[in-house]
């Protein structure tokens, strides 16, 4: 009985992201391999496991748990207690999934194609040989193609496929990686390519060999991927790149690429460890990377986007993206303009039909598949800043899974604000932001807001009674928000900024107050101006605002973003009187209208008041005579960044003497004519750039240590979109160091609006727990 005694059993609950990616097969073989038995299963609480063994195995087996756990895995949480052991106990089993409703669900995201099945697909002889569907459980689509849980093949895209026999073996085989892998297939099973060319069809690998053909001589083709269309052209011909900005209505914003490898990215740009680990990670998002100084346009064609340091580089990530290239090369085209197929600002299409409807002006072919995409997802867009993930768009392989949050309470909908929409769903201490929506303009829009929002919570299995929505009540998300009022549902409306300050907060766990320094372009103000320049100090459920930039008149509101010239002559007129604004403008503003700009503030006719940093970037790039217009978001802001770079920025004088006080009305207008002073005398913009950029780290450096002395607090939140600004966000990050505070910057979410959602939610629960009869969290100073 010696052997009797000598067995212990083990029961561990592994929660986290450990459903769908490969982990149950993963912890079958690691039993088999430290010879115990039991079982694994999946429940609704999380993955169940119960080891049978001598003692010594179990705890071999608790350590390689973690340690060599799949990676799309993430456990965050592993409870472990030793029961009695179970007789007979003859060997380790998958039991099925007990896919009871999941209160703890979390739904993995998309991933792009792994090293094994990118083996396969090019290996002569293997049945998936140049099958562009092909995945298993460690890639694959995921997100995209489910419809609702549990995550099983009946409930998703790929019902309409029957597995053969010997998919059908692969899945039943926990040995084979395919081992439950739901969208399993092959050739003889699953899905299928073809080409549409006007009226001519090409089908599987005819419709490749005709893509590439097509792309070589320089059309347009609408491709169907992941998540949505892309709209693809070669990077290396100067005149189709022209031609589709022309049909997509895209005259200055840069594209972004997909190269066929690594090694052909960094033929372009300059790729440090962090970014290559990050452009090859299985979210393989598009990264922002340092353009190589002289790359001839052969290589990559100018009006991709000239007037920027860096350039959005992804790699292939399925199949079909990894097939094209493989037969591009006999070409010599390595590098593609992949943007998304969507009309400028509407979202990305999804159908086949709608991109043939939709696109049709834009794409000279389309080449389509029959595996229908539930959900769109674009591309992300992440950064790296000094070696920290920065992201600008948080969608395909990363959302929904979620922001993992310290507080617990009711479950919240947030609703987010109105441009680079995302909502979130937050559940127990998760916070699931939705994949970027876009902005809420137009009626494709606002079907994808609503419909992000009913997948969410059938998907979620979550109901929420509370909805946050911005302050700002004629967003189209704060409308939809109130109207649910009728159904029962409690609203809270959210202070802009205070979400983005909280958004930070919560996923660096923080409960208790710190200072934010917010800077943004346009948030509602709980005084009703426009705010985006603010010193903020509290915490989640409420916060004060203690000072902001000084507000200057945008002079015909809205027009004046698309203008920034007039809001340089707005502050010039604020500093040094109207009567002296002409006599310091430079040359570039000789021919525009100033005076009758001048009117209109002098009037006071349509001009709010702002307090916003983003248009104090607009300002200042004017007069360094970047663009008379901002043909897309934040283009002022870009182009004045990429004129300097950190050590430049870091050595750069000082535009004029900054001397805060208490009353932390920070100078705006003063650095406008500071600027403008110095190009009258000569100085050259790149210079300006780097001192302008110099100075706001001084303005914020002194203004946090205002805040900290007043407060007694040294933790220091960093968010709103200014802070894209990799120049800023570095500089001020390394300032407050020196000074002795504590920084924190967004890493899991972006600095912009696509996680005002994320703040919004949890500043929605704080209220909601602990003062249920307000409504708004904010208290003016
Ligand atoms: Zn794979
Ligand atoms: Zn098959
Ligand atoms: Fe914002």
């Amino acid at each position: 009985m010696t052997e009797i005694n000598n067995q212990h059993r083990r029961q561990l609950l592994a929660c986290g992201i450990v459903q769908g990616v490969g982990f149950r097969p993963f912890v079958f073989n690691l039993a088999e391999s430290e010879s115990l038995k039991g079982l694994v299963s999946n429940t609704s609480a999380g993955v169940l496991i119960e080891v049978q063994g001598p003692l010594s195995a179990i705890e071999n087996f608790c350590i390689r748990l973690t340690q060599e756990a799949p990676p799309l895995s993430r456990i965050v949480s592993l409870e472990q207690k030793d029961i009695s052991p179970v007789f007979p106990c003859p060997q380790f089993v998958i039991e099925l999934s007990r896919n009871t409703p999941g209160t703890n669900t979390i739904i993995p995201a998309d991933m792009a194609t792994c090293t094994d099945c990118l083996q396969d697909i090019r290996t002569p002889g293997n049945r998936r040989f140049g099958y562009p569907f092909t995945n298993c459980t460690n890639c694959g689509p995921r997100w995209t193609i489910i419809e609702r849980i549990p995550y099983d093949r009946a409930f998703t895209s790929m019902a309409a496929f029957k597995m053969c026999p010997l998919c059908h073996q692969e899945y039943n085989n926990p040995r084979d990686r395919r081992f439950h892998a739901q969208p399993n297939a092959c050739p003889q099973c699953g899905p299928k390519i073809w080409l549409q060319y006007g009226d001519d069809k090409f089908c599987n690998n005819e419709a490749l060999e005709k893509t590439c053909h097509l792309l070589a001589q320089g059309k347009i083709v609408a491709i169907k991927g992941l998540g949505g269309f892309h709209l693809a052209v070669s990077a290396m011909n100067q005149k189709a790149v022209l031609r589709l900005r022309r049909r997509k209505h895209r005259e200055a914003k840069p594209f972004a690429v997909m190269t066929s490898s690594i090694e052909k990215a960094g033929t372009i740009t300059e790729i440090s460890d962090k970014e290559k680990e990050l452009i090859e990670s299985s979210a393989s998002p598009i990264v922002l990377l340092r353009k190589k100084d002289s790359t001839p346009q052969e290589q990559l064609a100018h009006s991709i986007g000239s007037n920027h340091r860096r350039l959005g580089v992804m790699l292939p990530y399925t199949p079909l993206h990894h097939l094209l290239f493989d037969q591009l090369k006999s070409y010599g085209i390595h590098t593609l303009v992949m943007t998304s197929g969507n009309k400028s600002d509407e979202p990305i299409c999804l159908s086949n039909k709608e991109a043939l409807e939709e696109l049709n002006s834009i794409a000279d072919a389309f080449l389509l598949h029959d595996r229908e995409i539930v959900r769109r997802a674009d591309d992300s867009v992440v950064q790296i800043i000094s070696t920290e993930p920065h992201f600008f768009r948080r969608s395909r392989g990363f959302a929904p899974v979620p922001v993992f949050v310290k507080n617990n309470g009711p479950d919240i909908l947030a609703v987010g604000p109105e441009l680079k929409n995302t909502i979130c769903l937050l559940k127990n201490d998760r916070a699931f932001l939705s994949p970027h929506i876009g902005n809420l303009e137009n009626l494709q829009a606002n079907n994808f807001f609503r419909e992000t929002i009913n997948t969410m919570t059938e998907v979620l299995e979550c109901d929420p009674q509370i909805i946050a929505c911005d302050l700002h009540p004629g967003y189209f998300s704060s409308q939809w928000a109130q109207q649910q009022k009728t159904a029962g549902k409690t609203v809270v409306p959210i202070q802009h900024h205070h979400a983005h300050m909280v958004a930070v907060m919560a996923e660096h766990q923080l409960e208790s107050s710190a200072i934010g320094i917010i800077m943004d372009g346009t948030g509602y103000g709980s005084d009703g101006t426009i705010w985006g320049g603010e010193i903020l100090v509290g915490g989640i459920q409420k916060v004060t605002r203690i000072g902001n930039f000084k507000t200057v008149a945008l002079p015909g509101g809205d027009a004046a973003i698309k203008a920034p010239w007039r809001t340089a002559i707005s502050y010039l007129y604020q500093c040094i009187g109207k009567k002296s604004v002409n006599n310091i403008l430079p040359s570039s503003f000789n021919e525009l209208p100033v005076d009758s700009i001048l009117e209109i503030i002098d009037k006071n006719i349509n001009c709010p008041q702002t307090s916003s940093c983003g248009r104090l970037f607009d300002a200042v790039a004017a007069l360094c005579g970047l663009g008379l217009e901002a043909r897309y978001d934040a283009q002022p802001a870009i182009e004045l960044m990429a004129l300097t770079c950190n050590k430049e920025v870091s050595k750069a004088a000082l535009l004029t003497d900054v001397k805060l006080d208490h009353s932390l009305v920070l100078p705006a207008g003063s650095l406008v004519t500071g600027v403008a002073r110095l190009l009258k005398a000569g100085h050259e913009p790149t210079e300006l750039s780097a001192r302008f950029h110099r100075t706001l780290i001084e303005v914020f450096t002194q203004a946090a240590l205002i805040a900290s002395a007043k407060s007694g607090l040294s933790k220091v939140i960093l968010a709103g979109g200014v802070f894209q600004n990799e120049l800023l966000l570095y500089g001020l990050v390394e300032s407050l160091k020196a000074v002795g505070l504590h920084p924190y910057r967004p890493l899991q979410t972006p600095a912009n609006d696509g996680s005002i959602a994320l703040g919004q939610a949890l500043i929605a629960r704080s209220i909601v727990s602990n003062a249920p009869e307000s409504t708004c969290g904010f208290f003016n100073s």
